[in-house]
């Protein structure tokens, strides 16, 4: 078994949607990035680099890259699962804390742990993501932006 963690966030910014796990949050600001922003799939997307050993989402996709200007977050995310089956391993499962004071994250969890789960071949039952705020305290709880921590558990493929 392997384990990683990865970790994630972005500034709020106007004009841009809400990308989270792969799923649109309506009636919410977006978030600034090369990609989509989608804090949530970085996470995920470092945790399980991270767990093979195999780099960093920076270093497989790099920002000043055009080919990923807004690029849809669960397409690097399957490339990252793509190079750990490469690896002989696959995803056991993954756990997810999204930290904001708004908008209320709790509702699209499930939307989000289905998104996620198509991305890294596993079952919705094997995603997590859980919603928290920070109580008002730092650049979170001004509202500033959006972080997301996420721990990956890999398997041998033959296991
Ligand atoms: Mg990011």
């Amino acid at each position: 078994m392997r384990i990683g963690v990865g970790w994630d966030s972005h500034r709020f910014a106007a004009g841009r949607q809400l990308i989270l796990g792969g799923v649109h949050l309506p009636d919410a600001p977006g978030l600034t990035g090369h990609s989509d922003a989608d804090a949530v799939a970085h996470a995920v997307t470092d945790a399980v680099l991270g767990a093979a050993a195999l780099g960093d989402i920076g270093s497989h996709f790099p920002p000043a890259d055009e080919r990923w200007r807004d690029a849809d977050s669960l397409e690097l995310l399957r490339h990252a699962v793509s190079l750990v089956h490469g690896a002989g391993l696959r995803v056991g499962n993954v756990d997810v804390t999204v930290v904001c004071e708004r908008p209320k994250l709790g509702p699209y969890a499930p939307a989000m742990c289905e998104r996620l789960g198509e991305a890294l071949g596993v079952g919705a039952g094997q995603v997590s993501v859980k919603a928290k705020t920070n109580e008002g305290m730092g650049w979170i709880g001004r509202g500033e932006g959006i972080g997301a921590v996420a721990v990956a558990l890999l398997l041998p493929s033959t296991s």
